[in-house]
């Protein structure tokens, strides 16, 4: 079970000539177990910097990353904050690393180490949770985006991780690849898994329990989504509301009264009866 513990981290980017970008300036705050958190923030606010700093990739410049007491920038015991944290990336093309989906969810076990008749369970578990078993002898090369990104979902979740990260991994899949992937991040999440959703869809942030806003490598707001998307915060950032959200904004503005944002039409619908009455 993994707590992040982000404290006082930046992050900068040398580019040569002795110049760096500042990615991250100063960033703290915690995940618990089970957590469903969004990202959001515009291109270029530091959103993937944090996830790589998260899972180790990365090292901080200043402060501490904590994966369940472990200090990411110990060398000794990367591959156990490796192993807690996966994440998923925009391009599922350029994650695959075998040609036969059920040997790309298997090879993160193998190179655990673990025994075959584990990784056997492991790769039937991952994908049945994505739902894809009925492909797993299928070349990767001939599914589709969204069944392409399931696997990639699926090679995270043979190593058996705490808290998964999407990168925008939904970002190049179709309306229906792109639902199909939140209702399983939705049940892993049931499940206990911790979800960080990295996203520009702000319908998919609205499905998180909280939101974390960056702008410019700074956070802006932490909060659940209800009480963002009814803030300024957004405008700030330079993003735009989900639909219902922007709809109540419209009404506020002609006599009606929304006090915290409605997350789906349906919640919307009813508010307005509620207030017509
Ligand atoms: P986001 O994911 O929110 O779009 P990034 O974390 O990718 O933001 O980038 C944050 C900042 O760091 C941006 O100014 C970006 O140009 C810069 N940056 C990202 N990756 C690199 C890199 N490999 N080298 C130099 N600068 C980078
Ligand atoms: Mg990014």
């Amino acid at each position: 079970m993994s707590t992040l513990k982000i404290s006082g981290v930046s992050y900068s980017y040398s580019i040569g000539d002795g110049k760096t970008i500042r990615a991250l300036k100063n960033i703290s705050f915690d995940v618990e177990q089970g957590e469903y958190l969004a990202l959001v923030g515009m291109n270029g606010s530091g959103k993937s910097t944090l996830a790589k700093l998260l899972n180790g990739l990365y090292i901080p410049s200043k402060g501490t990353v904590l994966v369940d007491g472990i200090d990411t920038a110990n060398d000794d015991t990367i591959f156990e904050v490796r192993k807690k944290v996966g994440i998923v990336f925009q391009n599922p093309d350029n994650q695959a690393v075998a040609t036969i989906v059920e040997d790309d969810v298997a090879f993160g076990p193998e190179n655990l180490g673990i025994p075959r008749a584990e990784i056997v369970e492991r790769v039937n578990e991952a994908l049945e949770a994505v739902d894809m078993e009925k492909h797993r002898e299928r070349t990767f090369s001939k599914l589709s985006g969204g069944q392409k990104q399931r696997v990639a979902i699926a090679g995270v979740l043979a190593m058996r991780p705490d808290v998964i990260i999407l990168d925008e991994a939904t970002s190049m899949l179709d309306p229906k690849g792109r639902r199909k992937i939140m209702s399983i991040v939705k049940k892993l999440n049931e499940a206990g898994i911790t979800i960080i959703n990295i996203t520009h869809h702000m319908d998919e942030a609205a499905h998180a329990n909280r939101i974390i806003v960056l702008k410019n490598g700074s956070i802006i707001a932490d909060n659940t989504p209800k009480e963002i998307f009814a803030s300024k915060v957004m405008d700030e950032a330079g993003l735009k509301l989900p639909l219902p959200a922007q709809i109540a904004n419209q009404l506020n503005e002609n006599g009606f009264n929304f006090e915290s944002a409605p997350l789906t039409l349906n919640e919307l619908m009813e508010e307005i009866c509620q207030q017509l009455k």
